[in-house]
């Protein structure tokens, strides 16, 4: 079976692991802020907060931009379900906002026009989640600016996208928004196992990401209410949590860090192959927006269902049947059996529904060969005939 993606692990990723445990520190330590700042000054980010998962930062990320019991957070509707998840996590009502249909990712047209709405009716968000769908950047700039004029805060899902960048910034700069959030679980672009990573030009934001990181607890007498007692003294001064990465964790990241535009590269160039070799096919396949050079996590097609005359469902399943690992990136998070508890319904999203029901992410992964992808290509083009 060709897995729809996988981690790339070499000898110097292992000799970077190999060479942590060897060393004094195990858990957080000098090779999570060498892994920090890695990634931070590959992104031009002033400053960024490595945690144990993309799940984990989101969660402290709306804690640390002042999410609260009763507060509203809105998503797209076409991500996993810890972009919406961390609203709950911190009491807050998650919303969404339907997708742009030829790049799948939350539209900023649809953004303004429920923002009017949602100002009449006096149900503003606090808090607006883009996630760049497949790697590729949500417009930005329009969002920052809805995001001045209505006072909400910007936090990216940007778990598709490191290494791929939005006009002449890379995403995670946060040139645009508040903060960034990147995941380095395996099927994502660069790993550490498990992982996840904060990135932000401001102190304040910083300094609390780092205590919610870590408990709530600060050695900082800056931080502290009265005088420390002595040297050995902290003080816990809110609520926070245990959301540490491992420096066995940060030394993979680190080394996977300086494999990152090679990886990307070979995703282009997987991705044109791609394009050249299904274009005479009954498919939309992805479309990019000028502004935005994605990291193409994912390669999704969708289906001319008119034209193929077999169902989603069966060309799904004769390319399993063919060996092709295919997946489907996302049923609708406002769908989900929890979700609908919470009130959504199907036909609340139209566009992210429909592009529900014709979308195929094919396999694309930097060490998948040319002759592995002319495969996929072939299984293709037999089940769509
Ligand atoms: C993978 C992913 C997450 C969660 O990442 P973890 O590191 O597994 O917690 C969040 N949002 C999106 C869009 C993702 O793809």
């Amino acid at each position: 079976m060709i897995p729809y993606g996988r981690q790339d692990v070499n000898e110097e990723d292992i000799q970077s692991v190999v060479e942590v445990l060897r060393s004094d520190w195990l858990t957080q330590g000098p090779a999570v802020e060498r892994f920090e700042q890695d990634v931070a000054h590959y992104c031009g980010a002033k400053y960024s907060v490595a945690v144990s998962s993309a799940t984990a930062a989101l969660h402290i990320a709306c804690l640390a931009a002042g999410l609260k019991p009763g507060g509203t957070l809105w998503t797209s509707p076409n991500t996993f379900v810890a972009s919406a998840n961390c609203g709950l996590y911190c009491g807050a009502n998650p919303d969404f906002v339907d997708i742009d249909p030829r790049t799948y990712n939350l539209s900023a047209d649809t953004l303004e026009e429920k923002l009017a709405s949602a100002e009449k009716q006096g149900g503003l968000p606090q808090i607006v989640i883009p996630v760049h769908f497949a790697g590729q950047s949500c417009e930005m700039e329009r969002i920052a600016a809805l995001g001045k004029r209505y006072g909400f805060t910007v936090i990216e899902d940007a778990s598709h996208a490191i290494g791929g960048r939005y006009r002449d910034t890379r995403v995670g700069s946060c040139a645009f928004s508040a903060m960034t959030v990147f995941s380095f679980h395996p099927v994502k672009i660069i790993t550490t196992g498990e992982g996840g990573m904060v990135l932000t030009n401001r102190q304040d934001l910083y300094e609390k990401l780092v205590r919610l990181r870590s408990h709530g607890i600060t050695r900082d007498p800056r931080f502290m209410e009265g005088e420390p007692d002595g040297p050995w003294y902290y003080q816990q001064i809110e609520l926070g949590f245990n959301y540490r990465i491992t420096d066995i964790q940060a030394g993979l990241g680190s080394s996977q860090m300086r494999r990152l535009d090679e990886f990307v590269a070979r995703r282009h160039s997987l991705a044109e192959r791609y394009d050249t070799l299904l274009r005479e096919q009954a498919l939309t396949l992805p479309w990019q927006h000028p502004d935005a050079y994605s990291a193409f996590h994912l390669y999704v097609i969708r289906l001319h269902l008119d034209a193929i005359g077999k169902t989603h469902r069966q060309v799904f399943e004769g390319l399993r049947q063919e060996g092709i690992g295919v997946n489907l990136h996302y049923i609708p998070v406002h769908t989900q059996p929890y979700y609908r508890r919470l009130g959504f319904k199907p036909g609340d999203f139209p566009q992210a529904e429909q592009y529900y029901r014709e979308a195929i992410s094919l396999p694309l992964y930097p060490s998948l060969s040319d002759s592995e992808q002319d495969r996929v290509v072939q299984a293709l083009k037999r089940v769509l005939s």
